[in-house]
């Protein structure tokens, strides 16, 4: 209640934005004010100067000119100064406000006074009192005072123009008149607090619209959960800069950082731990990167637009600001640069080929640091060109199937082959699985690979069957995406189908990496293989780090001795009771085995000794097509075994 009673005769508190508000309306509303004055005095002016000096035929001395015109010439001033103060402050002057809004009370003072003496003679000559009443309206109602000071200065003004006018002229008032003085002056009043209270309303809701607004323009340039700028700020900012013809290129650079391991770090502490983490270290970079432009790009990664110069260094600090964050989960500032070499590079782009550069040394221990140079580029475009291009290289045949020989340790025939994937491209001559199969995997369009190599291996098959040939069975790589990107089994399948291929012609080879995170989907589309008669080979085993577990959770027919354990051979004694101890092992578990890179004749000859089934390297052959492994069988370099499984 008392709440609203303040709020009405105006005692309430205002934010800096509505007394603004209100400053700036009184000070518009003074100008309008100070006009009609000027015009006001002006014509008065001239009209006693052409009426009572001009053409009265008496003589004005100087007390009838100082007493007929000082008035006039006091208002007529202070509504100039008033209208140049106001329009200075209109025009963003500053400081003038203060000044505007003493002028406009000087002004008011004065336009009361004039009002109650100029009323008063009129009173006194029997008219009506009409420049009081609108020197009082203008003062206290159009002008927007709190209501409380409306009121008083209304007050006070109605009673000492009564007091004064009654004291002059006797009896001024008569009844009706007093009746109506009053109502009048209540009226005003109301007029005021109603004028108030919609401009404080406008006042409000153009504040709360300013709020939403600055919200708004906060959220487009801010990471919402670290507070530093976003993406959208980073990319605007950098163009200026890049625009700027007194930036130097050179002289600049594009970071990109990654802290690695912090996904270990959020599961370990949590989300909310992992996002405070970020948030500190996201001020970090900002305040160390001070003077560049600094945003969040996603989840851990940041990215920088600064100069070279001191770049280095001061990423040396935040990667120490790291360090002493950790406590048992290690994290590094893995982090990639790119030097603009174009003004109109699109900094997104080349963010882009920071974070490209960064990726080459993610799995790098102790390189913390690399940019994006001219191998680097070569590179990059060769892995864009190879997502781009994998439609058109499996439509026109760029993709081959080389095989590689694999034999049996005891009698060195022919046992099958590895059917390995090359590319053969018009632009950029021969690419091996290294260029081109990571690169489809991350983009997840390797299934359109192995699709065409399936295929081409049933063809191959099938032609080969067709001229009467004796064949051997081949083995084929299976990304793990296979089993998300298509249904592998159903294209394998209606492939074998389509070229009538035996079955047992064919094996799965899917490698250890593929079976780390226990995959449902992957378990089941293994026992369909296995049911359809593929025999399944467990590729790569040893390389990487559950080697045993995958043993556990799945079932294989042959294991495929990773090429790693062969490349300490002959320096390590350990390893040759490392492999003899997998031999045994697969042995026991009821698994056949075959070592992969086998080089020479005294690796050949250890693995047969140790009981290894298979053999597959260069010894026995490189991958190749398969013309010339026809040629090479038809000549007698091989000879197919007559034990094929
Ligand atoms: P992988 O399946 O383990 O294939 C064996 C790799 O070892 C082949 O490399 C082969 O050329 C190489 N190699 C064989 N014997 C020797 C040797 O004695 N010494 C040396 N140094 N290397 C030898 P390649 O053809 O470059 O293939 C690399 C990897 O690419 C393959 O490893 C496989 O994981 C993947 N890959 C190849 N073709 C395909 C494919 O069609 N689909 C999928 N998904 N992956 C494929
Ligand atoms: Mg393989
Ligand atoms: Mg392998």
């Amino acid at each position: 209640m008392w709440q609203k009673i303040k709020e009405y005769i105006g005692f309430n508190k205002r934010t800096p934005y509505v007394s603004k508000y209100f400053e700036e309306t009184n000070i518009r509303a003074s100008i309008y004010m100070s006009v009609v004055v000027i015009v006001l005095e002006v014509w008065m002016i001239l009209r006693t100067l052409i009426k009572y000096v001009i053409l009265s035929d008496k003589t004005r001395d100087f007390k009838w000119i100082v007493n007929h015109f000082s008035s006039y010439f006091l208002l007529l001033s202070m509504g100039v100064i008033m209208l140049v103060f106001a329009v200075r402050f209109l025009r963003k002057k500053t400081n003038s406000g203060k000044a505007a809004t003493t002028f406009i009370i000087l002004f008011s003072a004065v336009c009361i006074g004039f009002g109650i003496n100029i009323s008063m003679q009129d009173y006194a000559k029997g008219h009506q009192i009409i420049t009081f009443l609108t020197m009082s309206l203008y003062v206290s109602a159009l002008l927007i005072w709190r209501p409380f000071i409306s009121f008083l200065v209304t007050s006070l003004t109605f009673i000492a123009f009564y007091i004064i006018t009654n004291n002059a002229v006797e009896g001024a008032f008569y009844e009706g008149d007093k009746i109506n003085y009053f109502t009048f002056w209540i009226s005003l009043l109301m007029v005021s607090v109603s004028l108030y209270r919609q401009r404080l309303a406008e006042a409000t809701k153009d504040e709360n619209l300013e709020i939403a607004n600055r919200n708004l323009e906060k959220m487009a340039v801010e990471d919402e959960a670290t507070g530093i700028k976003n993406m959208n700020y980073f990319t605007e900012k950098s163009i200026e800069i890049l625009q700027d013809p007194d930036t130097v290129l050179e002289k600049k650079i594009f970071l990109f950082l990654d802290i690695t391991n912090f996904k270990t770090y959020n599961d370990h502490y949590g989300f909310k731990k992992g996002t405070e983490f970020l948030k500190e270290f996201a001020l970090k970079t900002d305040e160390t990167f001070h003077d560049a432009v600094v945003a969040r790009l996603s989840d851990d990664h940041f990215a920088v637009f600064a100069d070279r110069e001191q770049a280095r260094e001061r990423l040396q600090a935040i990667r120490d600001f790291l360090h002493t964050q950790q406590n048992e989960i290690k994290m590094e500032l893995k982090v990639g640069g790119y030097i603009p070499v174009k003004r109109d590079v699109n900094p997104r782009q080349a963010c882009d080929r920071a974070r490209y550069a960064c990726g080459l040394i993610k799995k790098m221990y102790g390189q913390n640091y690399k940019e994006f140079d001219k191998q680097v580029d070569d590179d990059f475009h060769r892995r864009q060109y190879v997502v781009n291009t994998i439609d058109e290289a499996v439509e026109k045949g760029y993709i081959k199937v080389y095989y590689q020989p694999v034999v049996w340790s005891d009698e060195k025939k022919l046992c099958g082959c590895e059917a390995l994937a090359r590319w053969i491209d018009p632009n950029y001559g021969f690419l091996s699985p290294a260029q081109f199969i990571p690169v489809l995997e991350e983009h997840r369009q390797i299934h359109k690979l192995d699709a065409c190599i399936f295929e081409t291996v049933c063809r191959d098959l099938r032609s080969m069957l067709d001229q009467g040939r004796k064949v051997f069975p081949v083995s084929l790589n299976f990304s793990r995406l296979d089993f998300e990107l298509m249904d592998a089994v159903n294209v394998l399948e209606s492939l074998a189908d389509k070229y009538q291929v035996p079955h047992d012609l064919i094996h799965v080879e899917i490698t250890e990496s593929a079976l780390t995170n226990d995959l449902e989907e992957l378990q089941k589309s293994m026992e369909k293989f296995r049911r359809d008669g593929y025999a399944l080979w467990l590729d790569d085993f040893g390389s990487g780090y559950s080697s045993l577990n995958v043993l556990k959770d799945y079932s294989f027919d042959v294991l495929k001795i990773d090429m790693k354990f062969l490349s300490s051979f002959g320096e390590n004694d350990k390893t040759k009771t490392i492999i003899e101890s997998v031999i045994n092992m697969a042995d026991s578990l009821g698994m056949r085995t075959l070592t992969e890179g086998v080089e020479t004749l005294d690796q050949a000859g250890f693995l047969q000794g140790a009981g290894c089934g298979r053999l597959q390297g260069y010894l026995y052959g490189k991958p190749m097509p398969l013309d010339e492994l026809k040629n090479k069988i038809d000549d007698g370099t091989y000879e197919i075994s007559e034990r094929l499984a």
